[in-house]
């Protein structure tokens, strides 16, 4: 990979991206790291951050995607953060795309975009402090500033009917969440492999929460098409609302095909990591995609898909499972959508992370108010960061 700093303009006009724009955006340096929030945390707990400070001091804070650990992407991060260094952070877009377009032959689904999207939400913090605005302000205004969530309740394929329950009792009177999304984590070598087991956990939480509670199933990827049906059709009758990821995501056509033949509202899409791919979801069928604010385009690329979405009549529950930056980016971007059908996701209530935060997202009676400081609004203890880095 060639070094040419990305403020060079490569183009036919050969002048930086910086000229003209005020010197306090500049930017000085571009830090990735991991975090450990406690030790022993396997590299899938521990999460993925990208630093970027400026000429004048300001500092934004960003995330990748953690699928294992988020090193795949910080390894992105590193090669090209000395690229950066000049540019100007309110180029966000160009700055994108034009880096996408260097590193495309890696493959753009995936830790590329993984780290173009940690890169991205950063550059908009930058942005909003650099103009004193929250981001939702920015991006034209907010028609909420407190969101619902819904709790994302992961893990269940290794547990049984009861303890299912038991999880799913225990954070639903603890959080006192919109809806309950119940998610299986399964073997994804295997599929089908217990369909009544499935369906009898999905009965027992309905039994649990009562009939008008909103719940939805993920199963994640672990049916074939006639699996999916025979779980979706159950699902239909005990009122499920949606039936998230049924089978495998690589296999475009035949979530197209599990989405048109059943009545319960098919989503896909959080493993989409590009606006071409979440059109593909679409085009199949799929009537919700959820892309994911660290997967998928940071803050840019997530309103991308929504201007997509309005244009399809598609609803657009974006995936989020981390609980600080990529959260409050992604409540943000969920301020903002007129048409705003779910709750937004909560996966992880842990408060491990607490301690780097001065001002913490902490749910109060089943919402999350949208920070309304400048930038995401988060204030980051870096020295407590910078302690954690593994
Ligand atoms: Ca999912």
């Amino acid at each position: 990979m060639e070094d040419a700093p990305i403020n060079n303009n490569t183009g036919a006009e050969k002048r930086p991206f910086s000229e003209g724009m005020p010197v306090g955006t500049i930017i000085k340096s571009v830090e990735a790291f991991q975090v450990k929030w406690e030790p022993n945390e396997p590299p899938g707990r521990r999460t993925a951050f990208v630093r970027v400070t400026t000429e004048d001091g300001i500092v934004g804070h960003g995330e990748a995607s953690p699928m294992m650990g988020g090193e795949h992407s910080l390894g992105v991060i590193r090669d090209f953060a000395d690229s950066l260094v000049g540019a100007d952070a309110l180029d966000q877009a160009m700055i994108y795309d034009r880096l996408l377009h260097k590193y495309v032959k890696l493959g753009p689904e995936g830790a590329v975009t993984g780290a173009l999207a940690a890169l991205d939400i950063a550059l908009w913090d930058i942005k909003g402090k650099h103009f004193n605005l929250p981001v939702y302000k920015l991006l034209g205004g907010a028609w909420r500033t407190e969101m619902p969530f819904y709790a994302s309740v992961g893990n269940n394929a290794g547990r049984t009917v009861d303890e299912t329950v038991r999880v799913v009792e225990q954070r639903w009177r603890t959080e006192k969440p919109a809806a309950i999304k119940i998610r299986w984590d399964g073997d994804r070598t295997r599929q089908d492999y217990d369909i009544p087991g499935d369906i009898a956990k999905a009965k027992a939480v309905r039994k649990l929460v009562g009939d008008d509670f909103p719940l939805a199933f993920d199963a994640n990827n672990q049916y074939s098409v006639g699996g999916a049906i025979r779980v979706g059709r159950a699902l239909e009758e005990l009122g499920y609302i949606w039936f998230e990821e049924p089978v495998q995501h690589y296999n475009v056509r035949a979530m197209g095909e599990v989405a048109q033949r059943l009545d319960i509202t098919v989503s896909a899409a959080e493993q989409s990591y590009t606006t071409q791919a979440v059109v593909d979801m679409i085009n199949a069928g799929v009537r919700m995609v959820q892309p994911d604010i660290v997967k998928m385009g940071g803050i840019t690329g997530l309103m991308q898909c929504a201007a997509i979405c309005f244009a399809h009549g598609v609803e657009l529950v974006p995936h989020q499972t981390q609980p600080m930056i990529a959260h409050v980016a992604n409540l943000h971007v969920l301020a903002t959508l007129m048409h705003n059908t779910k709750p937004a996701e909560f996966s992880d209530p842990s408060t491990r992370m607490h301690v780097g935060f001065a001002n913490p997202p902490i749910p109060e009676d089943g919402k999350f108010k949208v920070p309304s400081g400048p930038g995401l609004g988060l204030i980051v203890n870096d020295a407590e960061l910078d302690k954690r880095r593994s």
